[in-house]
C-alpha cells in the first residue's frame, strides 16, 4: 500500500495519458493514436519512477526517449512536420491531426495542468542543447527576449505565404521545413549557449513556442512551492536554475515564473526540503 502511494503520481499520468490515448484511438478511429499516447504516457511514468527512486538521469532518460520518438519517427520517418509551422499547416488545413493535436495536448491545453514540462522533459531541441556545458547560466540574463514574437511571425507568414500564393505539395514542402528549421534551431541553439554561456539561451530569446507556453504555465496547476517555514533563504535553488526563477516566492507573478521547466534541480539541491 505504501508503495503504491509512493508512485501515485506516476500512476495517475500513465492513466491521464492512457485516456488520452484510447479517446482518440476511437474518435479519430486511428490506431497510432493508442501507441503516440501509451508510449509517451509510458515514458514519463518512468521517469517519474526513476526521479523518485532518485535515479540522477531521470529528466534526460525521458527526454531521450520522447524527444528522439517526436524527432525520428515521426518527424523523419512519419514526415510529421510537428514544428510550430507543421502546426500552422495543419490549423489552415482545418484538420484536427498530428501537429494540431500535439500542439494542443503538449504546448497549448496541456501547460494549464503540467506548465512547461514539455521543455523539461520532451523536446528535441532541448534534447541536445542540455547535453552542452553552461547547465546553468553563467551570465545575466538578456534583455531580448522580444526576439521569440519575431521568429512567432516569421512561421506564421511563412505558411501562410504558401496557402496564400497556392504552392503546389506543400506537404513536401513541410518536411523539407521540419529539416531545415530544426538545423536552423540548432545552429542558433548551440551558438547561443556558447555566446551566452547558457544552455537554455534558445529558449529564453529565440523559441516561438513559448509564444504559447508561458502564458499557459502561468495558471498551471503544477508548480514548484517553497514552505517557507524550512527555507533558510540559502539561495542554492536559484543558483542550480537553467531559467533564473525566483523559486522561493509563491506567487504566480515570482520572477522568470513562466520560465519553469519543472527539471525539479532546486527540489534535488534544497538542503532543507523546503522545495
Ligand atoms: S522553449 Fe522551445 S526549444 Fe526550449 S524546450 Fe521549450 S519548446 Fe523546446
Ligand atoms: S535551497 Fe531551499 S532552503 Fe535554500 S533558499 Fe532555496 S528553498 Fe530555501
Ligand atoms: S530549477 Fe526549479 S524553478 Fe528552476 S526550472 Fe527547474 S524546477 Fe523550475
Amino acid at each position: 500500500m505504501k508503495n503504491i502511494r509512493k508512485y501515485l503520481y506516476p500512476i495517475l499520468i500513465l492513466i491521464i495519458f492512457e485516456a488520452v490515448a484510447v479517446t482518440l484511438w476511437l474518435t479519430k478511429n486511428n490506431l497510432f493514436y493508442l501507441f503516440n499516447f501509451s508510449y509517451i504516457g509510458l515514458s514519463v511514468s518512468l521517469g517519474m519512477i526513476l526521479f523518485i527512486r532518485k535515479y540522477k538521469h531521470a529528466r534526460r532518460i525521458v527526454q531521450l526517449l520522447v524527444g528522439l520518438y517526436m524527432l525520428v519517427y515521426l518527424g523523419l520517418i512519419c514526415n510529421e512536420n510537428m514544428q510550430i509551422e507543421g502546426f500552422w499547416y495543419y490549423l489552415f488545413t482545418g484538420v484536427f491531426e498530428a501537429a494540431t493535436i500535439h500542439y494542443a495536448v503538449a504546448k497549448i491545453f496541456g501547460p494549464l495542468i503540467f506548465g512547461r514540462g514539455w521543455c523539461g522533459y520532451a523536446c528535441w531541441t532541448a534534447m541536445v542543447l542540455d547535453f552542452l556545458p553552461y547547465k546553468v547560466p553563467a551570465q545575466p540574463r538578456k534583455k531580448i527576449g522580444w526576439i521569440r514574437y519575431i521568429t512567432f511571425a516569421v512561421s506564421l507568414i511563412f505558411v501562410a505565404t504558401l496557402f496564400l500564393a497556392k504552392a503546389g505539395n506543400i506537404e513536401r514542402i513541410m518536411f523539407w521545413a521540419f529539416i531545415a528549421g530544426n538545423i536552423v534551431y540548432y545552429g542558433i541553439g548551440i551558438i547561443l549557449a556558447f555566446a551566452f554561456k547558457d544552455n537554455r539561451a534558445f529558449c529564453k530569446y529565440i523559441c516561438p513556442i513559448t509564444v504559447f507556453l508561458k502564458p499557459m504555465s502561468y495558471f498551471s496547476m503544477l508548480r514548484v512551492q517553497c514552505n517557507k517555514d524550512l527555507c533558510v533563504n540559502c539561495g542554492k535553488c536559484k543558483q542550480v536554475c537553467p531559467m533564473d526563477v525566483d523559486v522561493t516566492d509563491n506567487s504566480r507573478s515570482r520572477k522568470n515564473g513562466t520560465e519553469c521547466i519543472l527539471c525539479m534541480e532546486c527540489v534535488k539541491n534544497c538542503p532543507k526540503k523546503a522545495l
